[in-house]
């Protein structure tokens, strides 16, 4: 089958394809890796995620879009074309029709320049839209309608928090205090704590597996594995999900913050339509136990979790493609 219209989620952490009709057909770490020597692109996604920690001076494996800006022109490109070749049939001759997701907060330069990276990587037409519009829209919430708002997307590298109405954002902030802020929080209470150091894979895990935003009563306790930092040996330690609370708070903190400065500029008939409807968590950061009850109860305002957060971005992408006309305040666009 031919494919026409494929949308893209350049994440800071992960990235997803959305082909419409067929769904999420992709999803592979944000990854890439450069040989330092001849300056070149190694390998993208998973193979270059495979690569982490084990590879020579003379190869860098790194995390491109890492604090939510596109800064390597030439990278964004590699990754676009990877993509876009990974889902399209080879005996396929014609171009398709492709849709990435933006940050909110990049620049008009920025913006061409992936653009540009679609053009380059062999699309037919390129539109990009706002990351927390595509989140909102890939979570069911009717943006096009004359009603305020609140999606808050917690991803790898950031956070955005935007306030939409009327197809587009009314105020917005976005902060790199994110899932790996989470992570190394955690990473520094066992440092401290226990003496112990620990990988950024087994920080996740604990976060993942036990953590939570809110202290709980029926504790759950995970055993990990770490490096002394005394005797430089390996050792086995118990860590309890009341303590990756402890650990988490501080960057929890920053993020209700966030919300709450946004809430602050939001104009007072938004609030009110705000404070009816609630806001509604995407990214993988809300699916965070508790999450959504730490929000609520800092900031007075109901919070929902989204359907598959992980994934609204994508879909958003999807439901654009397949609705340029009714979304087109929401693009941007070049042949
Ligand atoms: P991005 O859009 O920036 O690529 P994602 O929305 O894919 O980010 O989210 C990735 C983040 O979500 C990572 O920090 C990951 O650890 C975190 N994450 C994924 N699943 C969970 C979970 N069950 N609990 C807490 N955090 C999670
Ligand atoms: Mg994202």
């Amino acid at each position: 089958m031919f494919i026409k219209k494929i949308g893209i989620d350049l994440g800071t952490c992960n990235s997803l394809v959305f082909v419409p009709g067929k769904g999420i057909v992709l999803q592979e770490p944000s990854v890439v890796a450069v040989s330092l020597d001849e300056n070149k692109i190694l390998a993208v996604g998973e193979k270059a995620k495979e690569m982490t920690g084990r590879t020579p001076d003379t190869i860098r494996v790194y995390r491109p879009l890492k604090d939510g800006v596109i800064a390597d022109f030439r990278v964004t490109q590699a990754m676009i074309s990877y993509f876009i070749k990974k889902v399209i049939p080879s005996y396929q001759f014609f171009k398709p029709e492709l849709m990435i997701s933006i940050p909110a907060g990049v620049t008009s330069t920025e913006r061409r320049a992936v653009i540009e990276a679609g053009v380059k990587a062999g699309a037919k037409e390129v539109f990009v839209a706002k990351e927390p519009i595509l989140a909102a829209i890939g979570a069911g919430i009717p943006i096009n309608s004359c009603s305020g708002n609140l999606i808050v997307d917690i991803g790898g590298g950031t956070s955005e928090v935007a306030v939409i109405s009327l197809g587009g954002i009314v105020t917005s902030s976005s902060v790199r205090i994110a899932g790996d802020t989470i992570d190394v929080a955690i990473s520094n209470f066992i440092k401290e704590k226990n003496n112990l150091a620990i990988g950024e894979r087994t920080a996740e895990e604990i976060k993942i597996k036990i953590g939570t935003a809110l202290p709980e009563r029926g504790e759950r306790v995970l055993e990990i594995r770490g490096r002394d930092l005394i005797s430089g040996l390996p050792r086995t330690i118990k860590i309890s999900s009341n303590e990756v609370c402890q650990a988490i708070s501080e960057p929890l903190q920053e993020i209700v913050q966030v919300i709450k400065q946004v809430l602050r500029t939001t104009p007072p008939e938004l609030s009110a339509d705000i404070m009816d409807k609630g806001m509604v968590l995407a990214g993988g950061g809300a699916l965070l136990k508790n999450i959504d009850k730490l929000i609520a109860k800092a900031t007075g305002v109901p919070c929902f979790v989204a359907e598959e957060p992980l994934f609204c971005v994508a879909k958003g992408t999807g439901v654009v493609l397949e609705n340029l006309e009714v979304y087109k305040k929401s693009i941007m666009s070049k042949k």
